[in-house]
């Protein structure tokens, strides 16, 4: 888990000014469970700098996420948050409904995926990186091209679709793994380049073996539909 505090200090020295450790409500002051919405009052809450992907769900953020407490915070934050509820509210109250109601939608999105969750994350952490992602290392990049010809061959009717989809599940198994260590060794607000290399090259293998999945799922279709 990353300290949320040196994650705020972070925000804060970027926007040159100091920033409180926990948020309160715009309206009755309450401390916020959720950056975008108070629970005790009801009032939805303005933009800040503090509102983040994580915050949203009242999580703190780290690779390691608990996706029921996400989910239970998203269906509760989604009931409240909707613009039925707004329909006699100000304008403004009216626009941010909206608003907040694509948010959750887009932050729930990135964070129950491995690949957007840790790009994100890494952006929080690391002030200045643009989510570009390098090629993953020379060694993987020929494994998935030894997993390309595995495919190739169920494609032509030998080999197997099974074998192939567990070696891949094992893959994703170790850089889920390693990620999850390696997030919780990097130290935010410091050049820890050392760390953040091994996270981008993680994050690199993912988003091919996110491609990758991408044509098993059409081959294993093609299969089941020649079956038919
Ligand atoms: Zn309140």
């Amino acid at each position: 888990m990353i300290p949320s505090e040196e994650l705020k200090e972070d925000k804060s020295d970027h926007h040159g000014h100091h920033h409180c450790a926990s948020e309160r409500c715009d309206k009755c002051d309450s401390e916020l469970k959720h950056t975008i919405y108070c629970t005790a009052c009801e009032k939805i809450q303005q933009y800040n700098k503090t509102m983040n992907y994580f915050s949203i769900f009242g999580v703190s953020p780290g690779y390691d996420i608990d996706k029921k407490e996400v989910t239970a915070a998203f269906e509760r934050l989604i009931f409240a948050l909707h613009p039925d509820m707004y329909v006699n509210g100000s304008k403004e109250d009216q626009a941010l409904s909206l608003s907040h109601t694509a948010l959750l939608y887009e932050a729930k999105e990135t964070l129950f995926y491995p690949f957007k969750r840790g790009r994100y994350l890494l952006s929080l952490l690391m002030p200045g990186f643009d989510g570009m992602i390098p090629q993953p290392p020379q060694a993987f990049v020929l494994e998935m091209f030894e997993i390309q010809e595995e495919l190739d061959l169920v494609q032509e009717g030998s080999g197997s679709l099974k074998q192939t989809e567990a070696r891949i599940n094992l893959l994703l198994q170790e850089i889920d793994e390693a990620l999850s260590a390696d997030f919780k060794a990097y130290i935010p607000n410091r050049e820890d380049k050392m760390t953040a290399g091994k996270i981008l090259s993680n994050l690199a293998k993912l988003k091919f073996l996110d491609n990758l999945g991408e044509r098993i799922r059409m081959i294993g279709k093609n299969l089941r539909d020649n079956l038919n």
